[in-house]
């Protein structure tokens, strides 16, 4: 089976014959690869050809693909029963490792995707403070609910569909758009809108329109202006969440949230997402209170294993978090060399094991100037290093990411092929 004749198929049964948009290669051209198997840092399409993977599922695969501890849980607990819609130990022991893991978080409430818990953290925020308007920031990505899809990153800026259709205006009315790095538009709409906002949500690392870290003081400044106006902080840590470290942002960079939401990592690969917070805050949740939020599926014993299992892996070895940003680092200075040799207008953004290669001058700090970078040599960029078996992100405004499956030699694979990839790309 080829890739080729599997989109047809896939097409005509499907809208862009993707179940999510990103996949379907629209914002760099050409056909998508279809994956058969992964392993450690490959991934392997219908074809067999083997690629360095640097998407890895989005995220979640923080230790590699089919790692074996993971891999070995899920067997074990499918023998078990694949659902049962009453509570398990595993749902037990899942939160008792994210509250001892994540600071600030005394109860969790796990879902099915970032998308259920940035949903129902919103609802959350809004009941506890008795308010409605959200702040939000231009680029960054929270997943599709309508509230959301407001000046949104990742896919939806891609495509070059930052509101959604079908999101009505009443939706949009209350979610305040702020620009990602600069505090005073933070300060502007609580001016603005005094005594209206519930929440500032967003990625204490922006993720979704490539990688953008915090400026210093950022967070600290939300989090000084969240409590002047009793406004609730939501980190949406989808994708930050125990990839910078066991406690995520809120550990890396020394600010607190009251709300936080997980998903990708959490799940091991399964279909998984979690909000949790301080008691005070959780307490409100169905059923002990009025916020309503359920699910078939939730705290899934399948999905639990696999979680527990890559969990208590980076929680008892801490030294992978030093093994991926060295490698990510790796990365990053091979990148701004082949730059300064080549005479190329590259900006390598990083944060831990989280990196962008942008194809601007400018320094990438805010939305703004990430949209500055040349999509087009992105796309070719992509598409050089997939024909030399690297697998990056088929878009621009998303990040790479390593796992603790990659090892030197495929770094130093990678900066070949990409030195390779634009010696060529600049020769035309
Ligand atoms: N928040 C962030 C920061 C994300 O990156 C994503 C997905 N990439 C989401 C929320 C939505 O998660 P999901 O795709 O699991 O619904």
């Amino acid at each position: 089976m080829m890739s080729s004749s599997l989109i047809d198929r896939a097409r005509s049964v499907m809208p862009g014959g993707v179940n999510s948009p990103v996949r379907s290669y629209r914002a760099v051209g050409g056909e998508p690869v279809f994956i058969k198997r992964a392993n450690g840092s490959k991934i392997y399409d219908v074809e067999d050809r083997e690629y360095i993977d640097y998407v890895c599922s989005w995220g979640p695969m923080i230790l590699g693909h089919n790692n074996k501890k993971i891999a070995e849980s899920v067997k074990k607990a499918v023998d078990y029963g694949l659902s049962f819609g009453a509570p398990t130990e595993k749902e037990v022991i899942m939160a008792e490792l994210i509250t001892s893991m994540v600071p600030g978080i005394d109860m969790i409430r796990m879902v099915n995707s970032g998308t259920e818990a940035v949903m129902s953290a919103l609802r959350l925020a809004r009941a506890f403070t008795e308010k409605s308007k959200i702040i939000k920031f231009d680029g960054c990505y929270h997943g599709h609910c309508d509230s959301m899809l407001v000046k949104a990153g990742s896919g939806a800026l891609t495509l070059s569909h930052p509101d959604s259709l079908g999101v009505t205006g009443e939706f949009a009315r209350n979610t305040l758009i702020a620009d990602y790095n600069d505090i005073e538009s933070v300060r502007r709409l609580f001016a603005e809108n005094k005594g209206e906002i519930a929440a500032v949500i967003l990625e204490p690392v922006a993720a979704n329109m490539g990688v953008v870290p915090p400026r210093d003081n950022f967070l600290a400044g939300l989090r000084a202006l969240c409590d002047e106006n009793g406004a609730l902080l939501i980190f949406d840590e989808v994708i930050t969440g125990f990839r910078l470290c066991p406690g995520g942002a809120q550990e890396y960079f020394d600010v607190r949230a009251d709300i936080v939401t997980f998903g990708k990592i959490i799940g091991g690969g399964m279909p998984v997402g979690a909000y949790g917070g301080r008691k005070e805050i959780m307490e409100l949740v169905s059923p002990l209170g009025g916020v309503y939020q359920a699910g078939t599926l939730s705290g899934n014993p399948i999905a639990m294993a696999a979680g527990i299992a890559q969990l208590t892996e980076l929680k008892e070895n801490k030294d992978i978090y030093l093994r991926i940003d060295r490698m990510a680092e790796s990365l990053e200075k091979g990148f701004k060399r082949m730059a300064k040799e080549l005479e190329l207008t590259l900006t390598v953004n990083r944060v831990g094991s989280l990196l962008c290669v942008f194809f601007t001058k400018e320094a990438v700090t805010d939305f703004k100037t990430a949209k500055s970078s040349n999509t087009k040599l992105y796309a070719k960029f992509f598409k050089h290093m997939l024909d030399n078996g690297i697998h990056m992100a088929p878009a621009q405004f998303e990040a790479m990411f390593v796992s603790d499956a990659h090892t030197e030699e495929d770094i130093e694979k990678t900066l070949e092929k990409a030195e390779k990839s634009l010696r060529e790309m600049k020769n035309g």
